[in-house]
């Protein structure tokens, strides 16, 4: 036998959670649930995500500034550039600014219509450098940015991708935090390409439980995140069987954290798509605990 099983967990590990804004009170009773379930972990932040076209502006901000203000974690707040002109980008990084919020995951965003080509709006930033600079004028924002082990599909080739995150690097931003992959290998293979770039940043791999397999596959071949075979046989069969599903979305999402963290990953970001026993779970596996505050701890 080589070495016990999760011999290799430390509790050196950081970790950050992805929300996203509630539609309604069955909602928003999930997400508060999921942000107390995972406030005892001490999560360097928790972002929220800004809805496509900025069509959840409110119900983002409301949910960063709850964050904010009644939790003991740092809200990051999502924002893209998309359907808006510089003012209005900088008024609403301003209410940010006011509500005590101080790290903004900066975006470029995606067009209105799915599919259609990307067209920055007349005033508004060109894409996600000319937001991060623009935020960075406003005020010492702590700016995340997003980084693409496969590529953006906008990008031509590689090195114009890379090209891409070294502008927003260079804008200001502070790290970057990945979209979603699948096999650990992508993500080292990325790393190999940083280095050969000169990027030094710090850039988080992003975990995505595959809670929906069907619309996993759909995002997926949007964003250009190759779906492995042997995800297609694990996920089979488990629809009518979602208790089931969520062991196996679990312990993949694990499997993958625990073969980053193996490889020196030190962060990771996960999307907990609002649901606490996921991401407790996962962060459980990897031996993230729930911190004890000292008073408690000395009593
Ligand atoms: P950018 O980094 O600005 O650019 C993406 C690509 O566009 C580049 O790779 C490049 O190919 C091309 N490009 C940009 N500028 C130039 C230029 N000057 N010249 C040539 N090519 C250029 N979307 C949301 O709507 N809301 C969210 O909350 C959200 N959160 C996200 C969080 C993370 C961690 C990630 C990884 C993605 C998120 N997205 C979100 C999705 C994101 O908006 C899309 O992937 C979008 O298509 C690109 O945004 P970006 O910030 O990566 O763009």
């Amino acid at each position: 036998l080589e070495s016990p099983l999760y011999a290799d967990v430390g509790g050196d590990l950081e970790v950050s959670f992805e929300f996203f804004p509630p539609k309604n009170e069955k909602m928003d009773a999930q997400l508060w649930d999921a942000v107390r379930t995972l406030e005892p972990l001490g999560p360097r932040f928790v972002s929220v995500t800004y809805g496509a076209g900025g069509s959840t502006r409110e119900r983002t901000h409301a949910t960063v500034a709850r964050i904010q203000r009644e939790t003991s974690m740092a809200a990051a707040a999502h924002l893209t550039c998309v359907e808006a002109t510089k003012a209005e980008i900088d008024a609403i990084a301003e209410e940010y600014w006011a509500a005590g919020v101080r790290h903004i995951v900066a975006l470029r965003g995606d067009p209105p219509t799915a599919g259609a080509k990307y067209a920055s709006h007349p005033g508004g930033y060109e894409n996600a450098a000319d937001l991060v600079a623009g935020l960075k004028r406003l005020h010492p924002f702590e700016v995340s940015v997003s980084a693409y082990p496969e590529c953006h599909p906008d990008s031509g080739d590689a090195a114009a991708d890379l090209d891409n995150l070294k502008r927003k690097l260079d804008a200001g931003a502070n790290r970057a935090i990945t979209q979603f992959f699948f096999e650990p290998e992508t993500f080292f293979r990325y790393r190999d390409q940083l280095a050969a770039a000169g990027i030094d940043a710090e850039i988080v791999p992003g975990i995505m439980p595959v809670m929906n397999f069907a619309s996993v596959q759909r995002m997926s071949a949007m964003c250009g995140t190759a779906v492995p075979p042997w995800m297609a046989r694990l996920f089979e069969g488990l629809d009518d069987h979602p208790a089931a599903r969520q062991l196996v979305a679990a312990t993949v999402a694990a499997e993958l954290s625990r073969r980053l963290y193996a490889g020196g990953v030190k962060q990771l970001h996960f999307y907990t798509l609002n649901r606490a026993e996921l991401a407790y779970a996962i962060c459980h596996l990897l031996g993230v605990r729930a911190k004890v505050p000292a008073a408690v701890a000395a009593a």
